[in-house]
């Protein structure tokens, strides 16, 4: 393989890597290009997500916890200079955790660390105890008769592996969302998984798991990756060493109720106010181990700090719409609130940040065949930041994923998500885990999609906002 490309490069000189660049980018305004760089130094951004997880710390849908951040968010787009910062309230099904715990009764007694999956069943404080069955994947599950699953406690591993774009997460995950289901329709006492994750600490990674309609909730809950080998080896001996049943017990204490909710919107009015909106913003709830830094007190600081540069640039033609979601985590909650209540009205565009804080890499776009030209312009703008241009057909988004699906303009920025899922759902997302000139980038990136997609900026200049 390298012989092949030395004799390419000897071949072809440097042609090889022009024929290899994009159409023609357009030229990127100068306002823009300044606006960019004033953002790589800004510090907003980084100083959001420090108070975001110094000051509200762990926000779980429906909770206390997460109305708290709702009042603070207000007060802070409010001192932050943005208008018509206000609350749409929602109800969920909300769930939360209680004490948990997974020990090995025999073979080979030992205690293994479990957390919950959301919306697990309860299995009451004084736990449960059933002969555990191994899987190796959801698909092995799924293929297995009722009668080697029924009344026992079922454990499905799987391989995921780290990537940049975060891929596994999808494939991998099965196990966490349709395996408590698959188990529960077999008859299954209880499941845990191992976790959906990519590192090897002994941090277990939460994660909502909806139980299919008419599926009986069962307890279900993620063991730590050096746990989950461990029960893989100790049912591995248990078998070579005479066949002896491997027992656990088990105990998964949880509750489940309505909870209020909420989204918190903030603008930038535009000059003028009958274009549709640009949307942009993250998720303010997050699971309750951590304190939700990577995700997503990043995004919305990525985001709201994007915002505020190009306000400071002057007014953007179009408004630019914040949102910080609300109880993403248990179901996209609030993404499918706002879509119920705007989901019919036209926005110009929509995105979100919600994939950690590290480098940007890539830009989708999904702005539609006569906006074409808008989506060469976020290339090459995005360009000087180390962004590659991706589609023009195809975006992405959490909160607003279903918004961009059902026909929306979307602008998806993909980030290097390496090492996020060495942290993601665990006890472990919390402040240090974010990069300052990572989330920096991010910040420019944003910023520059905004300048972009919001109309001629800098036309009306003023002095930079006090922020
Ligand atoms: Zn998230």
């Amino acid at each position: 393989m390298i012989r092949t490309i030395a004799l390419l490069l000897a071949a072809t000189s440097t042609a090889a890597f022009a024929q290899e660049a994009p159409p023609l980018l357009p030229p990127v305004p100068p306002a823009i290009v300044a606006l960019q760089h004033a953002a790589l130094a800004d510090e907003l951004g980084y100083k959001l997500a420090e108070d975001i997880t110094t000051e509200l710390g762990p926000r779980l849908d429906g909770t206390p916890a997460e109305a708290r951040a709702r009042d603070w968010a207000v007060a802070r787009l409010r001192a932050l200079g943005f208008a018509n910062v206000h609350v749409e309230p929602f109800t969920i099904d909300g769930w939360t955790r209680g004490p948990e715990s997974a020990d090995v009764v025999a073979p080979y007694p030992q205690h293994l660390v479990i957390a919950a999956l959301g919306n697990s069943a309860s299995t009451g404080s004084r736990g449960i105890t059933g002969q555990v069955v191994g899987f190796g994947s959801e698909q092995a599950l799924e293929a297995a008769p009722d009668s080697a699953v029924r009344g026992k406690i079922v454990f499905v591993s799987h391989a995921m592996t780290r990537t940049q774009d975060g891929s596994g997460y999808g494939f991998f995950g099965g196990p966490r969302r349709q395996g408590p289901s698959v188990a529960s329709r077999k008859g299954a006492l209880a499941i845990v998984i191992r976790s959906i994750g990519t590192d090897h600490h002994r941090n277990p990674h939460s994660g909502v798991q909806t139980f299919a309609p008419g599926t009986r909730p069962i307890p279900a809950g993620a063991l730590t990756i050096p746990d989950a080998e461990q029960l893989q080896r100790i049912l591995s001996h248990a078998a070579q060493n005479g066949g002896q049943p491997v027992t656990m017990h088990l105990t998964l204490v949880s509750q489940s109720a309505q909870a209020p909710s909420g989204n918190v919107i903030a603008e930038i009015p535009g000059r003028d106010p009958s274009l549709p909106p640009v949307l942009v913003g993250g998720h303010l709830d997050s699971w309750d181990q951590g304190t939700g830094a990577i995700d997503d007190a990043a995004g919305v600081a990525i985001t709201t700090a994007a915002a505020s540069l190009v306000r400071s640039m002057g007014q953007p033609l179009r408004t630019i719409r914040i949102v910080w979601f609300g109880s993403e985590e248990l179901g996209l909650f609030g993404g499918l609130d706002y879509q119920k209540r705007h989901g019919n009205q036209p926005h110009y565009a929509l995105g979100e940040s919600d994939f950690g804080s590290g480098r940007v890499w890539k830009v989708n776009s999904k702005l539609g065949k006569p906006r074409e030209a808008e989506g060469r312009l976020l290339q090459a703008a995005l360009a000087p930041l180390g962004i590659v241009p991706g589609s023009l057909e195809d975006a992405e988004g959490s909160d607003v994923g279903p918004m961009i699906a059902a026909g929306q303009p979307g602008v998806g920025l993909s980030q290097d998500g390496t090492y996020y899922f060495d942290y993601h759902h665990t006890p472990d997302d919390t402040f240090d885990k974010i990069d300052k000139a990572d989330l920096q980038q991010n910040v420019a990136a944003w910023a520059t999609v905004l300048a972009v997609l919001a109309g001629p900026i800098g036309s009306e200049p003023k002095r930079p906002a006090q922020r």
